[in-house]
């Protein structure tokens, strides 16, 4: 029985070794299957999961731009996704007053639900606005298209400071929601056509929710049009 056991015991050692080496090998195998390399989990550019990003800098870049400490201290940054113009997933940035945020994201919760088109959202101060020593030269962000809010700036056309320098207001699409007055078309050559994507008509998802929340849309004036702008103005 001692005999017996030894060959038992032998048997059943190698029956083991080989019961470990078929298992590893398997789980090599299996591991095999289920880890799929890096490349091939990294999601497409433009997905949910990894969003075509247009602006990624902190608050302090964000607010480079000259303007009074007392306005710069209530702006707020925030991250924004967006379906743009290419149909992908873009990551944006907006800087906008402190107690503006849950609206925008609002607004953004929207536009996203509704696939509204953005060409950007990046802050003023952001370097590819920055030109010849000075931000926003030549109205760079208008021309590219490019949306944004908090800008220490005049009204256009004239000295008043604009509600944007409040953080107060925010443009979206200029080039498809041009400032139109009289003969004066901002960005110079823009169409405004409702029917083109990334227009804001008075029926738009993003102009109801914007009204919705309180504040006022540049489409709805009467002495010029601002298409591009909607304002909200605290205390
Ligand atoms: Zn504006």
């Amino acid at each position: 029985m001692v005999f017996a056991n030894n060959v038992g015991k032998k048997y059943l050692l190698i029956f083991l070794m080989l019961l470990a080496a078929f298992l590893s090998g398997c789980a090599t195998k299996l591991s095999g299957v289920i880890t799929v390399p890096s490349a091939q989990i990294e999601q497409p550019l433009g997905s949910l999961e990894n969003p075509v990003v247009d602006s990624d800098i902190s608050l302090a870049d964000a607010l480079r731009k000259e303007a009074p400490p007392e306005f710069k201290k209530r702006q707020r940054l925030i991250n924004v996704l967006y379906y743009s113009f290419d149909g992908k997933i873009h990551k944006g940035q907006l800087v906008i007053e402190e107690r503006l945020v849950e609206d925008i994201c609002e607004v953004f919760r929207v536009a996203f639900k509704y696939k509204f088109p953005f060409g950007s959202v990046i802050p003023i101060s952001h370097d590819r606005f920055f030109k010849n020593g000075k931000w926003n030269e030549d109205d760079l962000s208008m021309m590219s298209n490019n949306s944004s809010a908090f800008n220490y700036r005049a009204v256009t056309g004239g000295t008043k400071l604009s509600r944007h320098a409040y953080g107060f207001a925010i443009d979206i699409n200029p080039v498809q929601n041009p400032y139109i007055k009289g003969s004066i078309v901002l960005p110079p050559g823009a169409v405004y056509d409702t029917a083109k994507p990334g227009t804001l008509a008075y029926n738009s998802p993003v102009v109801r929710t914007f009204k919705r929340l309180g504040w006022a849309w540049g489409g709805d004036w009467k002495s010029l049009k601002d298409y591009q702008h909607f304002e909200k103005v605290l205390r």
